[in-house]
């Protein structure tokens, strides 16, 4: 199974494709997760993704499309994938088209997490996430059971730099900029396809099992 998730900063991407992942037993590729672990270890991909992704911008495609690429043909890709965070341009999107059709594959869907914008800022800003396994929390709608402990890993959850509200407020417009036309190149290739994610972190989940067909 190959699936995309589309849906604004905050939409619960991270959180539900960690259950997803688990369920279908296909590996999440979260481009996020990627940058941040670059970041974190100062190498030269990691310094240059820092100066955009500290802004709220988009980490310039060329960088981003090669990184996948040669993600996408590690040996656990074999059996599916779920893509998190990519693609983010129409131009990653083509490029991601290009990779499958010369591969003779194809996606099963884009699977879009809707949450109005109202509901993003008071989302971001009380996330919190494991630097070591990048688990999500929330302050309020999803604490982990030990205050500041992760708890997959035990580790210490921090706020993400760039969750602040002006990062935030970036984001979102470079998310309609930039993301938003997605979702109209998915339904015009009629893989689109949506849930509904004001609803609890739960029953999103149930919702994305049936779309998926459990
Ligand atoms: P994304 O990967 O789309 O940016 P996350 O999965 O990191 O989003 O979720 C953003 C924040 O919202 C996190 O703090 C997460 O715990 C919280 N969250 C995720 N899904 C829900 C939900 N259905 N209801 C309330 N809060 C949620
Ligand atoms: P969120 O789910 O909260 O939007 P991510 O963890 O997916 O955040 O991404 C964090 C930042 O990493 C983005 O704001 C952007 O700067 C960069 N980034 C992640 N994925 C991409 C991508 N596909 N193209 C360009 N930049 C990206
Ligand atoms: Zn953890």
């Amino acid at each position: 199974m190959k699936i995309i998730l589309l849906g604004p900063p905050g939409a619960g991407k991270g959180t539900q494709a960690k259950s997803i992942s688990n369920r279908y037993s296909i590996p999440h590729i979260s481009t996020g997760d990627i940058f941040r672990k670059n970041i974190s270890e100062n190498t030269p991909l990691g310094v240059e993704a820092k100066k955009y992704i500290d802004n709220g911008q988009l980490v310039p495609d060329s960088v981003t499309i090669d990184m996948v690429k040669d993600r996408l043909q590690h040996d656990d890709c074999k059996k599916g994938y779920l893509l998190d965070g990519f693609p983010r341009t129409v131009a990653q999107a083509e490029a991601l088209q290009e990779f499958l059709d010369s591969r003779n594959e194809k996606l099963d869907t884009a699977l879009c997490i809707e949450v109005p914008s109202e509901f993003i800022l008071e989302r971001m800003t009380g996330r919190r996430v494991c630097p070591s396994c990048g688990a999500s929390y929330h302050i309020k709608f999803n604490p982990p059971a030990v205050e500041g402990k992760c708890d997959v890993c035990g580790s210490d959850v921090i706020q993400r730099k760039d969750d602040t509200v002006d990062t935030v407020k970036e984001r979102l417009d470079v998310y309609e900029r930039q993301t938003q036309p997605l979702i109209d190149f998915y339904k015009d290739k009629n893989l689109l396809s949506t849930v509904d994610g004001t609803q609890a972190i739960n029953s999103v989940f149930e919702s994305i099992c049936k779309v998926l067909g459990e």
